[in-house]
């Protein structure tokens, strides 16, 4: 039984060392977007496969596949789908809940990053961006001339405007942090990304009465079994017959 695990999350790095432990012989996969990630234990394979067509040719030496990217990643979630249909091998979906359930009437959901932006900049002057690298070019038109504050792992390839303020940090987040880097801002952006390494971002904005922009998750492709828990997929994994 030979695994591809698509990574770049907490839980696919949970996922690696509990399959590992269990004596599977798991690949993750990275996409090789941050300059110097956290590595899964176990076999590791970092860049792109080359869309649908090259995760198809690459699914020759592997039994089942297991997404366990980020609820925002996507293009990978598609193409594993389509690819997988296509070879007939078995593909599991590892996703964190979101945030829903923990919503409270000061946070505002929106579709697009772009309509965030748009919503932003009717509720403050001064605000944070939490949404990653590869989507802060889509907030510049809108909220050029407010001092935003936006906080990525990496350096992104855009140039930012001037009255922006870029910070490189990497979660998980405390309180204590998170209270002291907002206590000047009047917005919070963010994805609806779930899990607990940026939660504490949402208790300081509740806590200093910052409105919160909240961008859905579109939904992965249709039909893709799915579980919540690192548990669940081994016991999955077992279930199956190479
Ligand atoms: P994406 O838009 O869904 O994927 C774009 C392309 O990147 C894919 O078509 C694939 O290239 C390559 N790719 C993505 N994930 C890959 C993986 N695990 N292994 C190999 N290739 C991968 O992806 P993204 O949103 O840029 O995310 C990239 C990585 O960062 C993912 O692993 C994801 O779990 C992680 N991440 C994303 C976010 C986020 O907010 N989007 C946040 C935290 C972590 P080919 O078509 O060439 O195969």
């Amino acid at each position: 039984m030979r695994v591809l695990l698509l990574g770049g999350t907490g839980e696919a790095r949970d996922l690696a060392e509990a399959l590992v432990a269990d004596g599977v012989d798991v690949v993750s996969s990275l996409a090789g977007r941050v300059a110097r990630p956290r590595l899964p234990v176990g076999e590791v394979r970092i860049g792109g496969f080359g869309g649908v067509e090259g995760l198809r040719s690459a699914l020759a030496e592997y039994d089942v596949v297991v997404d366990a990217t980020h609820p925002f990643a996507a293009g990978m979630s598609r193409n594993a789908a389509a690819a997988c249909a296509a070879e007939g091998t078995p593909l599991l979906r590892l996703e964190r809940p979101g945030w829903g359930d923990r919503a409270t009437p000061s946070w505002i959901w929106v579709d697009t990053h772009e309509e965030a932006a748009i919503v932003a900049g009717e509720l403050g002057h001064r605000p944070f961006l939490t949404v990653g690298r590869q989507e802060l070019a889509r907030f510049v038109p809108k909220l050029r001339d407010l001092h935003v504050l936006a906080r990525v792992v990496d350096v992104p390839d855009v140039e930012l405007p001037e009255p922006w303020e870029l910070l490189t940090s990497r979660g998980p987040y405390t309180l204590d942090g998170e209270r002291a880097l907002m206590v000047d801002r009047d917005v919070l952006v963010t994805k609806d990304s779930g899990g607990a390494h940026t939660w504490p971002k949402m208790e300081a904005a509740a806590e200093l009465g910052i409105p919160v922009v909240v961008v859905r998750r579109a939904g992965g492709p249709d039909g893709v079994a799915t579980v919540h828990e690192v548990d669940a997929v081994l016991s999955w994994v077992r279930s199956i017959q190479p």
